[in-house]
């Protein structure tokens, strides 16, 4: 498998528009990378300049070392598998599987062990006399995939595989891919727009905006230290609060204030604060929703309480999504526990303050 390196590389369509800027990204052997970012931010655009279906307007583009941005895509070793699985419908599985190989003259037997192969790892093998017509739309994206793996290429690109399968078959095989990578040993550069997706498969995850990158790290990293505002309310599912707060010294402690509500910082985060020149300035403070608790009658916290009215509530089961207002803003919380609460009712919420995050007003950058 293979190492890439992405070195200053941009975008520019023959109509003008600059998809990527400066997009600079090195790549492990065994990494699976997972390209996220809203709608037309240019994931699918730096894929197809991987795989040598797109120019690369400026920059360098190395794999495993070698500079590739002139080398023909059927040179460079690359195994693209799409949302639309494009299986030749009048060929059996096993010959679509096969097809690349019999192209390269690859001898009859050694083919016939590398379909097995792949058949046996992604269990499909019952299905190699069918043709695509014939399957399921999970099987046909198993075979898509299969059909990668018999190419045994230095990296598989994935634009979306999953988005046309329902949401069982779409976990079913998140846990295949995540096997699938292990087995291999492969590297995976892969596109999507679920979040699940790219927390559970991804070893790193690059967040994406207007071609630019905004953030490579961990999920977990992420969501933890999201370095901007951008990345804080893309990563997390329902979406980071944000709320504009003073900051309040009282001797080495900061305090947030917003209408009649304060949060009371941790030492760490007061002395970012303090030492960032913030004191009696607004920032903008993050609050993910499940640092949100509804407090108990026998709780006896006086600290980082707020006063909310409920405007809906969502009950999804196993959790539940509290929509409220707070000093005339419109929040969510997520809600462990199965509870019901009406609209109009007036609740008391403590916030985890240990877990808010903070960011400079003007440039949406972290404070920490
Ligand atoms: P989505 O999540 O919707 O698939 P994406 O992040 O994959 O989006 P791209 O398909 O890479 O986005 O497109 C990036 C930007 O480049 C978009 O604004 C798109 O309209 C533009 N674009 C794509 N192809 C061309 C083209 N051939 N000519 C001009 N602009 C293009």
């Amino acid at each position: 498998m293979s190492s890439l390196k992405i070195k200053h590389v941009q975008k520019v369509y023959s109509n003008g528009f600059k998809a990527i800027s400066d997009f600079n990204l090195d790549i492990d052997d065994k990494e699976f990378i997972i390209f996220v970012g809203p709608s037309g931010c240019g994931k699918t655009t730096m894929l197809r300049m991987i795989a040598g279906l797109e120019t690369i307007s400026a920059g360098e583009l190395y794999i495993d070392d070698k500079l590739v941005n002139d080398v023909e895509p059927k040179d460079r070793d690359i195994a693209m598998v799409f949302q639309s699985y494009a299986l030749y419908p009048h060929m059996t599985v096993y010959d679509n599987m096969a097809f690349s190989q019999k192209l390269k003259k690859v001898d009859k037997d050694v083919i016939d062990q590398k379909v097995k192969k792949a058949a046996k790892i992604l269990e499909i093998e019952h299905l190699l006399d069918r043709k695509p017509g014939q399957l399921s739309g999970g099987q046909r994206q198993r075979v898509a995939m299969g059909r990668a793996i018999v190419r045994n290429p230095k990296v598989f690109l994935m634009d979306e595989p999953l988005s046309n399968l329902d949401a069982k078959l779409r976990s079913q095989m998140r846990v295949e891919l995540n096997k699938l990578h292990k087995d291999l040993g492969a590297t995976i550069i892969y596109v999507t727009h679920d979040q699940v997706e790219a927390m559970t498969l991804g070893t790193r995850i690059v967040v994406i905006n207007h071609g630019e990158i905004m953030q490579v790290d961990t999920p977990k990293n992420l969501y933890d230290h999201p370095k901007n505002m951008f990345v804080a309310t893309f990563i997390g599912s329902p979406q980071m609060n944000l709320i504009d707060a003073m900051v309040a010294k009282n001797g080495d402690t900061c305090e947030l204030c917003f209408g009649t509500s304060r949060i009371t910082l941790a030492k760490d985060k007061s002395k970012a604060l303090i030492q960032g020149d913030y004191v009696e300035k607004k920032i903008v403070l993050g609050i993910r929703p499940e640092d949100f608790k509804v407090l108990e009658k026998d709780d006896d916290v006086t600290q980082n309480i707020v006063n909310v009215k409920v405007s809906v509530y969502e009950n999804m089961g196993s959790e539940g999504y509290l929509y409220f207002e707070l000093e005339k803003q419109n929040l969510v919380a997520k809600l462990a526990k199965n509870n019901q609460y009406e609209i109009g009712e007036q609740l008391k919420l403590k916030v985890n303050a240990h877990n808010v995050h903070l960011f400079d007003i003007d440039t949406k950058q972290s404070i920490m």
